[in-house]
């Protein structure tokens, strides 16, 4: 690793502060990204912005029709906490299956979809839920957030500080896991809000996640498995590597749509492991 400074401070004005002060700067969270980049000198901040005193930037609120999480909240809060398991089963689900639970204690929301790793699976569920990224500066839609590999819409020394989920009627997520690594090979978050208007992400397939359009038209008009009765996923522009080819991937988008909508059709949810 190379030198750096350090800084924890104990507010959000203060963190911008130094941010602004330093464009060399970068925030700290979890540490679960950030650190190994460092270790394999990938990154080389003048000074790391360790954001873990900010209360500011923590905590779950459950209100009427949303679910809003700080920045700052861990996995395995987000997977525990028992109104936003109530609110919204699915989002819990996912973070639960986040890493191990080592990873779970440390990583956080907001370094999760700061980071954008395609093959990170809290994307899924911004897009798929449709929802708002409150950040130091404005409010930013999950449909404009993420926009390409590792990148989003945020500026320099901008922060997440919220993220707000629409709660749905119902919602499902599917992770098809690489068996080597436990991150995302394939994955995709499906939500019915009701009326038919019904949400649908592929995270881990692209190089960004993505939404499917005409997919979300077939199951706002009937939220069943015979809306899916001839969807192919094109594997133009799907990831190819050494874990699976783009062709691959596209049949792997097509068994965890099938079983994220399962999932949202029953009462509990369903643990996958394997692309079976
Ligand atoms: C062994 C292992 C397995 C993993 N498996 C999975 C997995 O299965 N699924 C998955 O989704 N993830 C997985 N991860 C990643 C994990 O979820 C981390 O949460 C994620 O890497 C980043 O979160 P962090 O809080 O550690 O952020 P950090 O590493 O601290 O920061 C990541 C980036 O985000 C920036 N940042 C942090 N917070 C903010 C903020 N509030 N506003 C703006 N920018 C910010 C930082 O400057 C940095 O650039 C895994 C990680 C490890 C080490």
């Amino acid at each position: 690793m190379v030198d750096f400074d350090y800084a924890r401070p104990r507010t959000l004005a203060e963190a911008l502060a130094l941010l602004a002060a330093n464009p060399e700067a970068r925030a700290l969270a979890g540490g679960q990204t950030l650190i190994p980049t460092l270790k394999q000198r990938l990154a080389r901040p003048a000074l790391l912005v360790d954001l873990q005193a900010i209360a500011e930037l923590r905590g779950i609120e459950v209100g009427d029709g949303f679910v809003s999480v700080g920045a700052m909240t861990r996995h395995a809060e987000t997977a525990s906490h028992a109104g936003l398991s109530a609110a919204i089963p699915a989002l819990a689900f996912l973070a639960g299956g986040i890493a191990h639970p080592q990873v779970r204690h440390v990583g956080t929301m907001g370094g999760s979809i700061s980071n954008n790793d395609p093959a990170a699976d809290y994307p899924g569920a911004l897009l798929g839920l449709g929802a708002q990224v409150q950040t130091t500066s404005r409010s930013i839609a999950a449909d404009d957030f993420f926009t390409g590999l590792f990148s989003t819409a945020l500026e320099p020394g901008e922060l997440v500080v919220r993220v707000r989920f629409p709660r749905p009627v119902r919602a499902g997520y599917c992770k098809i896991a690489n068996p080597a690594s436990g991150y995302v090979t394939t994955g995709c978050f499906i939500a019915d809000f009701g009326g038919g208007r019904v949400r649908v992400a592929v995270n881990g397939a692209g190089p960004c996640v993505f939404r499917l359009p005409a997919l979300e038209a077939a199951l706002g008009a009937d939220f069943s498995p015979a809306a899916l009765a001839g969807f192919r996923q094109d594997p133009k522009g799907l990831n190819a590597d050494l874990h699976a080819s783009a062709a691959y991937r596209a049949q792997l988008v097509a068994v965890a749509v099938r079983r994220a909508l399962s999932m949202a059709l029953s009462a509990s949810p369903l643990l996958e492991s394997s692309p079976a």
